[in-house]
């Protein structure tokens, strides 16, 4: 498989293209945007925190902490680094490794900070509705619908929290750089608007695959899920909520082996799974990674490491050898998350493999 000679995303990647030296377009992109300054700095972070800090009160500000390692940095930025009182929060959607949860009481006790710990019971029942009706008729591009309604109850758990202990500030481990692989995985047109393209393109998904209809729940948290990607943030500002949501590393450096060392000798953390630490806390992350492993013959890390070497973190070489590694998804662990979700793995590897002989089949006639 070939990849792109500046960074390792590989030629089965949807839409990409090269130029002559064979450069691909996402590594031309960000060599146009690098050249302007960054909004956020560590600086501006503690500029902004200022504003909530709240003396004499128990906590100044909530950290959604995962069990994952930038969630867990994070909470270590702002307890340690900021020195905010933190409430930590953990949204437990079901799905979470042992050892993840380890992870956090782990994160509570050397930080010394207060946890609550919220259950969102619809999340296995939504995840097995959408991967039962998936497998009837298998689609790449309905891969990430397997996670439909988890972020959006993330958010709504934390907003909660926070209202009910009258905080003003929610961090988040998120911001880490990225492409958003579910628009690329949808046959939409490019250039059209990408909100209603994205609409349009899970639309006619779901007009493919009649089998959805028949689990209305994982239906009802796709529905909610449009409406507040798509359609709430244009009337966003009806609905002030009063408390400020910062994504970490929107402001913080993602160096991700200064974040995993740090954890590992400040907080205790470990890996669940060994390979890849990149969203090691769910346990669907391994089961939508094998699917787009087996079927695209790359991952969301070929993606992750590639965006580091755009940001001029890691080499070309590294970035490689550690995607072979971390592409290694032990299957022990695929078989354990199908089983917490009462999916038949046999099933499961049967349809995915039917998705990668027709993926093969296509890029062959490219
Ligand atoms: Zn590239």
């Amino acid at each position: 498989m070939d990849r792109c000679a500046q960074c390792i995303l590989p030629e089965t990647f949807p839409g990409i293209t090269f130029d002559g030296d064979f450069v691909c377009n996402h590594c031309r992109a960000s060599a146009e945007a690098t050249t302007q300054s960054p909004l956020y700095t560590a600086k501006s972070l503690e500029d902004l925190v200022s504003g909530y800090r709240r003396p004499g009160k128990e906590h100044e500000c909530i950290v959604g902490l995962s069990g994952g390692r930038d969630s867990t940095f994070a909470a270590y930025y702002a307890a340690r680094v900021l020195n905010l009182r933190v409430l930590l929060c953990t949204v437990d959607n079901g799905l979470m490794p042992r050892q993840t949860m380890l992870n956090i009481e782990k994160t509570r006790e050397m930080l010394d900070a207060d946890l609550v710990v919220v259950k969102n019971e619809q999340m296995k029942v939504s995840a097995r509705g959408a991967i039962t009706s998936w497998l009837r008729k298998p689609s790449i591009g309905m891969v990430p619908t397997f996670c439909v309604g988890c972020i959006g109850a993330i958010k709504s758990r934390l907003l909660q929290k926070a209202r009910e202990h009258g905080i003003s500030l929610v961090i988040t481990g998120a911001g880490e750089p990225q492409l958003p692989l579910g628009n690329y995985l949808l046959s939409i047109p490019r250039g059209s608007d990408r909100k209603s393209a994205m609409l349009l393109g899970y639309a006619m998904e779901l007009a493919r695959n009649p089998y959805y209809l028949l689990n209305p729940g994982c239906l009802i948290e796709m529905a909610r899920e449009a409406y507040f990607r798509f359609l709430r943030p244009r009337i966003r500002r009806h609905y002030r909520t009063g408390v400020r949501f910062v994504s970490a590393y929107k402001f913080v450096a993602w160096d991700d082996s200064l974040i995993v060392s740090t954890i590992q000798d400040e907080l205790g953390w470990e890996n669940p799974y060994g390979g890849s630490t990149w969203k090691s806390d769910c346990k669907m992350h391994l089961v939508k990674q094998y699917a787009y492993r087996e079927s695209l013959g790359f991952t969301k890390n070929d993606i992750i490491l590639s965006c580091l070497i755009q940001q001029g973190n890691i080499s070309r070489t590294e970035a490689l050898e550690r995607v072979r590694h971390e592409n290694e998804l032990p299957r022990h662990a695929l078989i354990e998350a199908l089983d917490t979700l009462g999916i038949e793995p046999g099933h499961f590897e049967a349809a995915v493999q039917k998705l990668a002989t027709r993926h093969h089949a296509a890029h062959m006639r490219h």
